[in-house]
């Protein structure tokens, strides 16, 4: 049964693959000349065999007519112009194709984009959603001001003008008065590439403050430590086995992308092996599901690692070529000799705890289960795609260990850089570079940069609340882009707090195409749009190939094309909604409209000199003059690249894997170099030119007297530019660790985490909640509102396993409390064995809610009161969940669905890794029957007890003012996103280079005694 059902949707997939390549045939007419106009028997029969296999051809893409299904049985034509831009729904950037109705302007319906060379035509149900979005009759469209208290949810619309000139004279006040910390722009996933790079630098301001830290922080750290580089690139498609730690196929890590070449490499034979304590749909298709006991995914992959060592099934030659053997045994060894057979033996010894029969007992997972897994990744010949992205990397205390031991495995067998292996994300994606880009700023944020993370893999986003509770500082302004910390983060009551506390906060701008939790506490709230509504440019490591893809609003390049062409996306969005790109131009040119604070030349045209810069002049330069090969294929069809963008939406750089790590410096870097007798590290001094792809990638110091860092000698002689790492080879030791007070971890080892099983007492009813899993319908606050997903998806129950509902005393369906260590939530089980025993899980998008009737997402959320309950504690109660309701669009009066989901990440408090900075999702709870007085969505918190639960896990950390060697707030070479200069690299009162502090100083650090 499961085996013919497995089949059936490999089938399916096999099917689904055929469009791109018929899309392209000549002879393929449209629906309209095959389908319509024929008589009825003959049409089924035609539809099945041509309409299921093709899009509309290219060529016409401009002029496209096909008949009205609304109408039928009625032949009534409509006529289309067919533009591509990408999706906005998540991080893949996978293509659409928008249908505009040439006689209305309204967008028909969103399909994929055959020529995007990531999504190749597919989306998953979140693409074609995008319709629901932009035709969503809750959206805000013209710029709200508060009116009332900040949260008391008075508005009044504005202009834009008028919220422009509001913000940019106050921006220009904090930058006059050197107040350069107190600019915030806080962003959730991006969905661009390289623009606020262009934007905040200009203003010079230390403002950045990404999600990454409640996302991935952990799998960057892991990777990073190895090879400088902090993302992979698996190359699913070509793989012997691929190995996943995360539900890829339905969920995960450029999820549509991604799935597709995985069911690709699997119907070619590859071995599918997933790591996933719930049963998830990827799990379900999978060769070997694995199970284990969350945190203990680190013991498995070392129990394999150790078999490839004994029994000699690893590559040899490329681990002798390109892992830091020498600088291990150097360090760790002096007195032993410095072979590489010497440090074979090493290996040996430093895995030989790690037995099948010793992850079989931390994980739960049989020892012949993890045998099978190590012989299939034995066999994999060079061929191992791995992943991993959220999941047990971003929920475990040391969770970025979990990514490290799984690149361990794609180094042993020599997995990287190939066809069918997992390269480096900087191989495969292509960001270009910026007009006019500013220098790097001279100032550090200790708000989003504290010093007790000087490791971290970006900022200490979600610890804002406690830094300002604690008065290490204030914002002036602050921005929240596409973000709902409220809502996404954990311990949301702390955010709320601060939020309303204009002490704390001065100013707080919302750009957001909808509403949301955090906006509710905003003092503006700008209108942003959807995918289909602004201009932004992608590329992503989707598989082994290289592209980029460019977003526009569908309506105003329709409007081009038609012969009305509008120079303000506004015009063409409906209401006043705007994008960003030009809203950051205006509102940098309003901050310097004399240029005197030398911040308007980064906008202005490099076209017509002086003149502000347009949206197309940014696009069509960057496409004209850093986008390889786009000019040569434009001028080939006769377009400019711009031109050639907006007709395609997307261009293929290259195709196929291809790594730089193994490349010969060439001639002309080699002139002058000297290199290092005993690391063999090649330096040069000739200055770097600057480079076409600012794809973030580790940036090296040159040495005062050797100069820069370009590449390593290898044993033969030969000079390669080697992996952006102090040693430029695969960092097995990293002295990095050594170095900054983490020697315990100098190597790849087996680290506890906060849920190991000697931290649960199930006889108490303790459970560990895996609280990150997402739907494949819903993504965060982003999806919010689309009708067609939140009918098919509107529930989170509680999964939990038969044996434990039993003890419990429950039923699918019954109430259950969860217990955080700072409050509760109230939901429904759902009695399964597609999880463990001693480990329960909810899905964390759901459980959206709004504070008054009429001021958020009525498809989305449920109408909450919440209110104290004592001092720094707060209750909330659902007062009802989703309800049909009288809109613009009479589909609101047909919902049937009443669920909204439970919010639980308002009970979690912060658990901040002490290494990477990431928060470490997965909850010890304790699990009880609902009392009389529970009801379903009850939420309580306790934020006093959430701020002592952040300085419990504060005291683990070991900040750079007690351990940087050299006076460093964090290793230069350290990835860093909107890297500030070496200046503002000092702790205060330390000089480079000495280690020790020669002046106290006030600090961050200060305020934690
Ligand atoms: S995977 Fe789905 S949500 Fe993400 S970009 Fe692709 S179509 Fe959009």
């Amino acid at each position: 049964m499961a085996d013919s059902l497995v089949k059936n949707i490999l089938r399916t997939l096999a099917q689904q693959q055929r469009p791109a390549t018929v899309a392209r045939e000549p002879a393929q007419s449209s629906a309209v000349d095959q389908t319509m106009s024929q008589p009825a028997p003959t049409r089924i029969t035609q539809a099945a065999t041509a309409e299921l296999s093709g899009y509309p051809p290219v060529d016409r893409w401009q002029h496209w007519t096909e008949y009205d299904p609304k109408a039928w049985p009625q032949k009534i034509s409509r006529s289309y112009t067919l533009v591509p831009t990408i999706c906005f729904n998540c991080e893949s950037a996978c293509g659409l194709l928008a249908y505009v109705d040439t006689s209305t302007l309204k967008i028909q319906k969103f399909e994929g984009n055959p020529l995007h060379p990531g999504s190749r035509g597919r989306n998953c149900a979140k693409g074609p959603a995008t319709l629901n979005q932009v035709y969503d009759p809750d959206r805000i469209l013209y710029p709200l001001k508060r009116v009332g208290r900040r949260g008391e949810g008075k508005w009044k619309r504005v202009s834009w003008d008028e919220a422009l000139d509001d913000i940019a004279a106050r921006i220009r006040r904090v930058i006059v008065e050197k107040r350069l910390t107190e600019v915030i722009y806080h962003v959730g996933r991006p969905g661009h590439d390289g623009i606020m790079e262009w934007v905040l630098p200009a203003w010079g301001v230390d403002a950045h403050n990404s999600h990454t830290n409640v996302c991935s922080s952990s799998a960057r750290c892991g990777q990073a430590l190895w090879m400088g580089y902090d993302r992979p690139s698996p190359d699913h498609a070509h793989a012997r086995v691929i190995l996943l730690i995360s539900s890829h196929l339905e969920t995960g890590h450029y999820f549509n992308p991604h799935a597709q070449r995985i069911m690709e490499g699997k119907m070619a034979g590859a071995k599918l092996i997933v790591f996933d304590t719930r049963l998830s749909n990827t799990a379900s298709l999978a060769d070997e599901w694995i199970a284990p006991w969350p945190g203990s995914e680190t013991a498995i992959l070392l129990a394999i690692a150790r078999h490839l060592i004994v029994t000699k099934k690893y590559d040899r030659t490329f681990v002798r070529r390109w892992v830091n053997w020498e600088e291990y045994l150097r360090h760790e060894h002096p007195d032993l000799p410095l072979r590489f057979e010497t440090f074979e033996a090493k290996l040996e010894e430093l895995y030989a705890r790690y037995t099948f029969e010793f992850a079989a007992q931390e994980s739960g997972v049989s020892v012949e289960q993890i045998a099978q897994v190590a012989d299939y990744i034995a066999q994999c010949d060079g061929r191992l795609a791995t992943h991993t992205w959220r999941s047990a990397t971003s929920a475990n205390l040391g969770g970025w260990m979990v990514a490290r031991c799984l690149w361990f495995l794609n180094v042993l067998t020599g997995s990287i850089g190939k066809e069918g292996g997992t390269s480096a994300n900087v191989w495969d994606k292509w960001v270009p570079r910026h007009p006019n880009m500013a220098p790097h700023v001279k100032v550090w944020n200790e708000l989003t940069w504290p010093q007790e993370y000087p490791l971290s893999f970006y900022e200490l986003s979600y610890l804002l609340p406690h830094f300002l509770k604690e008065q290490r500082g204030k914002i002036d302004v602050y921005f929240t882009r596409v973000y709902n910390p409220l809502w996404t983060n954990p311990d949301g009551m702390s955010w709320m707090e601060v939020l309303t506390d204009e002490s704390k906060i001065g100013l707080h701008v919302h750009l957001s195409p909808g509403w949301s939790e955090t906006g509710l506490f905003a003092d503006y709230i700008l209108p942003m749009g959807h995918g289909a509504e602004r201009h932004d440019m992608m590329s992503q490591e989707t598989h082994g190939g290289c592209w980029i893809a460019f977003r526009q609003p569908v309506i105003r390049e329709a409007l081009r094309r038609l012969g009305r062409p509008v120079d303000d996306t506004r015009k063409a969005n409906p209401g006043e909604v705007w994008e960003e790109t030009e809203f950051w131009i205006e509102l940098s040119w309003r901050i310097d409209p004399d240029g005197s604070l030398g911040i308007r030349k980064t906008f202005e045209s490099p076209y017509r000199p002086g003149e502000k810069i347009t949206v197309d002049e940014l696009y069509g330069w960057m496409f004209e003059n850093h986008v390889p090969g786009l000019p040569e294929a434009a001028a080939k069809e006769g377009l400019t690249p711009l031109e050639y963008m907006r007709r395609y939406g997307a261009f293929e750089i290259r195709k196929g894997v291809q790594p730089t790590y193994d490349q010969p410096l060439a001639e002309s870097e080699v002139e002058g170099v000297t290199v290092d007798p005993e690391t063999r590290v090649v330096y040069t001094k000739k200055p770097a030119a600057p480079s076409s792809n600012i794809t973030p990638v580790p940036y090296f110091q040159p040495d005062p007297e050797r100069g820069r860092p370009i590449g390593v000698q290898l044993e033969d002689g030969s000079l390669v530019s080697g992996f952006p790492t102090p040693s430029r080879k695969l960092e097995f030791y990293s002295a990095t660790m050594r170095d900054w007070g983490w020697p315990e971890y100098a190597i790849p080892t087996y680290v506890h985490s906060h849920v190991h099983p000697s931290k649960i007492d199930r006889e108490r009813n303790e459970a560990i909640l895996l609280s990150t899993f997402r739907l494949p319908t819903l993504i965060h606050t982003r999806s919010g509102n689309a009708k067609w997903l939140y009918e098919i998806s509107h529930k989170n129950p509680v999964w939990i396993h038969p044996s434990d509902a039993q003890r419990l005393g429950v039923q699918t369906g019954d109430l259950i409390k969860v217990v955080t260590s700072i409050g509760y939530f109230v939901d429904r089980v759902w009695v399964t064995e597609g999880i463990r025993p001693g480990v329960i899980a909810c899905s964390h998008h759901l459980g959206r809610w709004r504070l008054r009737e009429d001021e958020g997402g009525k498809l989305s959320t449920a109408l909450v009161e919440l209110a104290p309950a004592g001092e720094s504690r707060w209750q909330m109660r659902q007062v009802h969940g989703i309800k049909p309701y009288a809109s613009a669009d009479p589909d609101t009066e047909r919902i049937w669905w009443e669920d909204a989901g439970v919010h639980q990440n308002l009970t979690f408090a912060v658990q901040p890794d002490p290494v990477s900075g990431m928060h470490c999702w997965h909850q010890k709870v304790r699990l009880e029957r609902a009392g009389p007085d529970d009801r379903y969505g009850d939420i309580f918190v306790d934020t006093r007890r959430a701020h002592e639960v952040y300085r419990e896990w504060l005291a683990m950390t070991r900040p750079a003012s007690q351990v940087s060697p050299n006076g460093l707030r964090r290793p230069h070479w350290w990835l860093r996103p909107f890297r500030p200069d070496l200046e503002a690299y000092h702790l205060p009162g330390r000089h480079p280079g000495n280690g020790h502090i020669a002046v106290h100083a006030v600090s961050a650090s200060d305020h934690m005694e």
